[in-house]
């Protein structure tokens, strides 16, 4: 696909507007894509039921490489899966989506012990509320997208190499959930 974020953006108007193509969700799409997938785009974003990436952005199966994970945090795991996409099925497009109201970042301001494994995904949320002292639950959120953009980039050589050869691109984003809304911080 040339422009990956448009259609995004496209897909996202018609959500907005509750004017969904619906395509692709049929047993003739199941079928095409058996033998291999060609999503046009990463969607990095949390596990929350109400954030459902391919109804925010009008797709169906085989277009969105997704990896739902609470906070929509980049741990070892989420930029592992990321890698696989990048290097295997030449991706282009890389968005963290972050969303109003997000309960693991809700989380992760009140700083309670949460057990090992809740703890772990919370330390990810840190350095978004250091940056952003005193401020809501939403501001953190925006802010968390945009450092974990910035965090995959510097974490993996992949990313890094195929930012300079193969012009990938990793947006912040944030979903409104109320309007359906996704901002792009490009
Ligand atoms: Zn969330």
């Amino acid at each position: 696909m040339k422009n990956p974020l448009k259609r995004l953006k496209t897909g996202n108007n018609n959500f907005v507007n509750d004017n969904l193509n619906n395509k692709f969700q049929d047993s003739s799409r199941r079928k095409d894509v058996v033998s291999g997938q060609k999503p046009f785009a990463v969607i990095l974003t949390c596990s929350d039921s109400r954030v459902v990436p391919e109804l925010i952005f009008d797709t169906g199966i085989g277009e969105l490489f997704i990896i739902r994970v609470a906070g929509n945090v980049a741990n070892p795991s989420s930029v592992a899966s990321i890698e696989y996409a990048v290097a295997h099925l030449n991706i282009k497009l890389i968005v963290v989506l972050g969303h109003q109201n997000c309960g693991a970042v809700t989380a992760a301001i009140k700083a309670e012990d949460s057990g090992k494994n809740l703890n772990h995904l919370m330390k990810f949320i840190q350095p978004a509320i250091s940056m952003t002292d005193g401020k809501t639950v939403d501001d953190v959120s925006h802010i968390h997208a945009k450092l974990t953009a910035e965090k995959l980039i510097s974490q993996s050589n992949i990313f890094a190499k195929a930012i300079e050869t193969a012009a990938l691109k990793i947006i912040p984003a944030y979903y409104h959930l109320e309007t359906g809304i996704v901002d792009f911080f490009e």
